[in-house]
């Protein structure tokens, strides 16, 4: 069976990044009808960031790729979090001291301090000198004396085996040579990511792991580790990397990468899901306005190619705009959208809501469905632009008359046009109706009708366009304002 898992590190919120690789494993895992396995790797204790651990697993089900076994969820492999899992790690570690395939280290903090800067002095890579590796029985048992908790370390005395990675093809890491032994327990009895990693992978019956190419030169770590704990390796498929259009990191250069960050804003997960697949291989060809089910059904990891994806945030409202308008049209969903624009409503403006009717489910849908073509997100409704919309304006006669004497005149006929025509009334004809209405106004602009009628309507001198305003207020709440200024 496929099982697959996201491993992030509760060391920051979850970001694009990370929102990637984890989207690439849940539509792989329900490819093959899977599992999809969220497991925190919190072993670097000091690098913990409060509530990130609930920030992640909040965010995956925000995006809508819930995992089916994770801290929250519990599950067959549990726990899911590695500081609870120590056990595990320890035995490994055991197992690996017992045949001889890790020893334990006793080197202070400081040598390893000196060695490190000895190396940056000279320009080498730091690399650990393998010092006591070679101890005897003997010694060891003399140095647990003194330093009964000795870090571990993993012999890389062997080849590393070459493997075939599914995106990246054959690689072999030179593992050995460059870095030393590996640390893999720490004498505070946590593990290391190498160790972690491989133990929970084979524990929790990892089929495949998809991870980001930053890990592709440790894979052939972790195959010697598996080897020499005797265990079956899974299958590895490297992600490229997910960067800025012009090719820069994305944490670097954009402040903005957080899902929180996206989701507070209005943007809908399915138009982040389609701008991050668009952006990277996988599927049959990039096409904008695709959700997970066909996502899922056009996924093939044999397309995934190694080039970077690049990712243009711009386009992002375009593709908000797009998935606005199928949840729109679609009669289930739209209820959820009148929901979140009423919420959007009364968080905007409060107690200045003297008219509740604003908040009628069949008014909030209607100005949904005439504005949807024009917005990219609901939150753009309760802009100024739009506070029309939701509350009625203070205008005062002197405010009128500063913009035409014939306030009366010109209100009346308003009135009249306003009985004569339909409910539904669209934005051209009522334009084209308001056009006639000033052409029989002796001496009067069509524009100062216009200004006139938009000063009634909203109390702004700047604005949408008159017509479009009536239109969406409907005839009712136009005539109550109107007369509003006759009175
Ligand atoms: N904890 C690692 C990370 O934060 C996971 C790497 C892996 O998937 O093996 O990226």
């Amino acid at each position: 069976a496929v099982r697959v898992r996201f491993a992030p590190s509760p060391t920051g919120f979850l970001h694009l990044g990370g929102l990637r690789t984890a989207l690439y494993n849940y539509i792989f895992a329900k490819k093959h009808r899977g599992s999809f396995i969220l497991r925190l790797e919190d072993t670097d204790q000091a690098r913990l960031v409060p509530g990130a651990a609930e920030n992640i697993e909040d965010m995956l089900e925000w995006a809508g790729i819930p995992p089916d076994e994770s801290p929250r969820r519990g599950g067959p492999a549990g726990p899911y979090r590695q500081s609870q899992r120590l056990e595990l790690y320890a035995q490994a570690a055991e197992a690996l001291l017992r045949t001889g395939a890790a020893y334990p280290c006793f080197c202070s903090p400081q040598r390893l301090e000196l060695l490190k800067k000895e190396a940056l002095r000279n320009h080498q890579t730091p690399r650990y000198d393998n010092r006591c590796r070679n101890l005897s029985q003997k010694q060891v048992a003399q140095r647990l004396a003194t330093d009964p908790k000795p870090a571990i370390r993993f012999r890389l005395e062997v080849e590393a085996p070459a493997f075939q990675d599914l995106v990246y093809g054959w690689n072999r890491h030179e593992v050995a040579s460059v870095e030393g032994d590996p640390v893999i327990l720490k004498s505070d009895g946590f593990p290391t990511y190498h160790l972690a990693c491989v133990v929970d992978d084979h524990h929790m019956g990892i089929s495949h792991v998809l991870r980001g190419s930053e890990w592709l030169t440790s894979t052939s770590k972790h195959l010697l580790l598996y080897q020499a704990l005797g265990w079956q390796p899974p299958h590895f498929a490297h992600l490229p990397l997910l960067l800025n259009r012009d090719g820069s990191k994305l944490s670097k250069r954009q402040g903005d990468i957080f899902l929180e960050h996206f989701a507070a804003a209005g943007f809908l997960p399915d138009a982040l899901v389609d701008i991050i697949t668009n952006c990277g291989s996988g599927f049959a060809e990039n096409q904008m306005g695709r959700t997970l089910p066909e996502l899922t059904a056009q996924f093939d990891l044999a397309r995934i190619t190694c080039h970077s994806a690049l990712l243009d945030l711009q386009k992002l409202p375009e593709f908000n705009r797009l998935h606005l308008r199928r949840l729109v049209s679609s009669e289930t969903q739209r209820p959820q959208l009148v929901g979140k624009l009423q919420a959007l409503v009364e968080e905007t403006f409060g107690t200045q809501l003297q008219n509740r009717d604003v908040l009628d489910p069949a008014y909030v849908e209607r100005i949904i469905l005439l504005r949807q073509g024009h917005i990219c997100r609901l939150q753009e409704l309760v802009a100024p632009a739009y506070s029309y919309l939701w509350t009625r304006p203070a205008v005062g006669r002197a405010q009128l008359s500063a913009v035409s004497e014939k306030v009366d005149e010109i209100s009346k006929r308003v009135l009249g046009l306003l009985e004569r025509s339909d409910t539904d009334v669209t934005q051209a004809v009522l334009n084209g109706e308001l056009k006639k209405l000033s052409e029989g106004l002796e001496g009067t602009k069509h524009s100062t009708v216009m200004k006139l009628l938009r000063v009634a309507l909203s109390g702004q001198l700047q604005g949408p366009p008159v017509a479009e305003m009536m239109v969406c207020l409907g005839p009712k709440e136009v005539r109550g304002r109107i007369q509003k200024v006759l009175s």
